[in-house]
């Protein structure tokens, strides 16, 4: 047999010895508060299903009549093949949603940010990014050409340090953040952001992939939250997470959706979100834009569980959103937790490196408005049993 692929086996191994070594369940249900797994019935503390919608009626309704109005697939790219009504409405409703003059819809969140930054500064210019910017911003980076240079994690001063010193160096420059940090639940001080990205003459880009549906007033992002309409020319957005579907948008400044149009490669390259996608979508805002009951109900269930949470003794973290990090240190730690939850009947899952730092493995615990008083509580339980158990709590 051929050797030249051995390597993998390798570093495969060392992926298992190092606790780093992702095993993946299958469901057998619909993403909601309760999943099946290997036939077991779990508690779902997993998903990024902040409202609940992934299942919701009314979405999978719109999908079902929408596919028997149009079909499945958008079948080319929209410059070649046309684009449908359904996806033009679709980016007229996002835009409105946000408050921001216009908006383009990709494939994903992943591929609205591939787009975005490679079309906006090249090989001249530079980046500044938050030191733990997602993976697609750094990779979107990457195949930009520009230089980058990373800030202090959320740290304006250190922003403003560096665009002090090498602003002018570059005839165009993104300041580029995450909105909530996905693995730590902070949010970026967008504000002063804002403020410095102005005085220094950058674009400014936020990734809201985690307040689409979650910050802001009934879930309109990070830009309303800060009362920044207007002012961040370029707001990334995912309908993967709190829409419950899948699919990336990029709002804001009508010139820079306009020119994704021309120049966004995956948007030029890449088929277009599928037809019952698109039509949930729409039934999500619909959803949203009639009542901020499920939003509500979000942020109480999440500041339920954090407080019950510290209460019990768990660190969890920098968190000020329904995301709930329980800090546990290495890899293997935070693995056995996970097994030993899993027992218990609750699904969550440990992250350790490389999606966080090296020793800042973690279990993440993403609450939803899914959720109900007595889940709440039996995670609780499960949580401060294993815990005393693994010696992490008293
Ligand atoms: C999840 C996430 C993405 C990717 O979104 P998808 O729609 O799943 O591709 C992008 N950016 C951030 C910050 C995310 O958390």
């Amino acid at each position: 047999m051929s050797e030249k692929l051995k390597w993998i086996e390798n570093e495969l191994q060392s992926l298992k010895d190092a606790g780093l070594y992702n095993r993946i369940r299958t469901l057998g249900s619909p993403q909601g508060a309760w999943l099946v797994v290997d036939g077991r019935r779990v508690l779902n503390f997993c998903s990024n299903n902040y409202l609940g919608l992934a299942n919701h009626p009314r979405l999978v309704k719109a999908a079902q009549a929408a596919v028997d109005q149009y079909g499945v697939g958008p079948a080319a790219v929209r410059t070649i093949a046309g684009t449908m009504d359904l996806h033009v409405a679709l980016e007229q409703r996002m835009a409105a949603f946000k408050g921001v003059p216009s908006a383009i819809t990709l494939q994903s969140g992943f591929t609205a940010n591939l787009a975005t930054l490679p079309a906006l500064v090249g090989k001249d210019d530079a980046i500044f990014s938050d030191e733990l910017n997602h993976a697609s911003i750094i990779d979107s980076s990457r195949l930009s050409g520009a230089q980058i240079i990373r800030y202090a994690h959320a740290d304006p001063d250190d922003l403003e340090r560096k665009l002090s010193e090498q602003r002018a160096a570059f005839p165009r420059a993104v300041v580029v953040t995450d909105g909530v940090f996905s693995m730590d639940g902070d949010i970026a001080p967008l504000d002063k952001i804002f403020e410095i990205a102005q005085k220094y003459e950058a674009i400014l880009m936020v990734d809201d992939a985690h307040g689409e549906g979650v910050l802001g007033r009934g879930g309109r992002g990070i830009v309303d939250h800060f009362g920044l309409h207007g002012k961040v020319d370029v707001e990334v957005g995912t309908m993967s997470k709190a829409f419950g579907v899948v699919g990336g948008v990029v709002a804001g400044n009508p010139l820079v959706v306009e020119w994704l149009r021309q120049r966004g490669r995956p948007f030029l390259f890449s088929s277009a979100m599928t037809v019952p996608d698109v039509a949930a979508c729409l039934a999500a805002l619909d959803i949203l834009e009639e009542s901020t009951e499920l939003v509500d109900r979000l942020w109480k269930n999440a500041n339920y569980f954090k407080t019950a949470m510290k209460g019990l003794g768990f660190d969890t973290g920098s968190s000020v959103t329904p995301i709930t990090p329980i800090m546990l240190g290495e890899a293997p730690l935070a693995q056995q937790f996970s097994r030993e939850l899993f027992e218990q009947d609750v699904f969550a899952m440990a992250i350790g490196f490389p999606t966080v730092p090296r020793g800042k493995a973690r279990i993440r615990v993403m609450i939803s408005a899914a959720h109900d008083q007595a889940d709440l509580d039996k995670g609780l339980e499960a949580f401060a049993r294993v815990g005393k158990k693994l010696g992490v709590i008293a």
